[in-house]
């Protein structure tokens, strides 16, 4: 260390500052004004408008230019939260919100978010917290079985679905035994094109991987003409993809992209949607759209667990552990560190029940389909898709 010149600022004596953290007595008093605060957003959302009532810069221009250099009470951010942020958000939650697809949180999700942080665990190895690992193997399990999947089939919570498709193609492209890992695709004549199809309808995100994996935009080729909000029929897919692979000797993966849809499947009588999911290599479906867990919170699952580690297992010593028979999902896509994601889809999943979550998906398509009535019924109206879902 440097002599100390005149005027340098000193260290506090650590006996003095402690851990430096908020004392758990104030934590407390803020903590319950924070529950507070939550549980009158959530009941006075609809008195609220639901698009943000700001222009382009108006959020940034009532903010500080400078962070603050002294500390400030806690209740000061949380009165500008209400006077100068609250203005610019776009409320998900209202009830007269209806742009996108749903993402649904829940007041489960919300404590099992808040849980999440206070614990504040890093789910990238078994060893850092074997908790954080098998709770997320086991709620993945329930998840896979309230959908109707057959056993055998393993899940890894992701942040996306972006990302766990993104994932899974990586798995794929792996898959096809042209040592992309190691060598890259780059500069290598003999590598023949790898190509993604998929449906005209298909999300971005398949584009933005094949961006981000090097395939290139143009390895997507469209396929089939569905609608908006229709369902592939996935077991006959599967079952061209097992023709064209013996006939032509091709390798195929087929990753089924279930994000919003796929939840449907909750309800025995919509159980039909992942009719042919089962067989395929890579499945993602996100409790972030229709399972009411607050955002993020993708799940991938995967038949074969090792095409991922195959694809993204890269221990360094520093990581090496001598556990067996464990899971390490640091080793199954990007991500070292990890979340604890899995706490709060459990709480979802334990407070509502398995009949409690088929009731509100049943109750949110019966609604679609009223909506959808209306608007054919309406002149200013028309309704450019069927709805077999919760979208109109
Ligand atoms: C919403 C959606 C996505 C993207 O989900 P993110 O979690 O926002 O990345 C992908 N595919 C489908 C079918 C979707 O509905």
């Amino acid at each position: 260390m440097r002599p100390s010149a005149e005027g340098d600022p000193t260290p506090l004596d650590p006996a003095q500052l402690g851990t430096g953290d908020m004392d758990p007595e104030t934590f407390r008093r803020h903590g319950h004004a924070v529950i507070d605060w939550v549980a009158d957003e959530l009941s006075g959302v609809g008195e609220r408008p639901v698009l943000a009532q700001v222009a382009p810069g108006d959020i940034r221009s009532a903010l500080p230019t400078v962070p603050p250099r002294h500390p400030e009470p806690f209740p000061d951010a949380l009165r500008d939260l209400d006077e100068i942020l609250l203005p610019g958000i776009t409320h998900g939650n209202h009830p007269a919100f209806h742009a996108y697809f749903a993402i649904t949180g829940s007041g489960p999700g919300i404590l099992g978010e808040t849980l999440a942080a206070a614990l504040n665990v890093n789910g990238m190895l078994w060893r850092t917290s074997p908790s954080a690992t098998e709770l997320e193997e086991q709620v993945l399990d329930w998840l896979r079985q309230l959908l109707g999947l057959p056993e055998g089939l393993r899940g890894v919570i992701t942040d996306s679905a972006s990302s766990s498709t993104l994932t899974a193609l990586a798995a794929a492209r792996e898959a096809a035994d042209l040592d992309v890992r190691r060598r890259g695709l780059a500069a290598r004549d003999e590598v023949p094109r790898l190509t993604i199809s998929t449906s005209t309808q298909a999300h971005s995100s398949v584009d933005k991987a094949a961006i981000t994996l090097g395939l290139g935009h143009a390895a997507i080729r469209h396929v089939g003409t569905t609608s908006t909000t229709s369902v592939d029929p996935l077991a006959e897919i599967a079952g061209l993809r097992d023709e064209l692979a013996e006939e032509l000797g091709l390798r195929i993966w087929l990753h089924v992209d279930g994000a919003y849809g796929g939840m449907a499947a909750l309800c025995e009588e919509l159980r039909w949607v992942l009719d042919g999911a089962e067989q395929a290599e890579s499945f993602v479906t996100n409790p972030h759209k229709w399972l009411f867990t607050p955002i993020d919170c993708s799940v991938l699952y995967v038949r074969d667990p090792a095409a991922l580690t195959r694809a993204f297992s890269l221990v360094p010593e520093y990581l090496t552990t001598a556990d067996e028979g464990v899971t390490d999902f640091m080793d199954w896509g990007v991500q070292l560190g990890r979340r604890f994601r899995a706490l709060k889809l459990w709480l979802v999943i334990r407070y509502f029940g398995a009949e409690g979550l088929a009731e509100r998906i049943r109750t949110h398509i019966f609604q679609a389909h009223r909506a959808a009535a209306w608007c054919q019924g309406h002149p200013d109206f028309e309704v450019l898709a069927p709805t077999p879902m919760s979208t109109v």
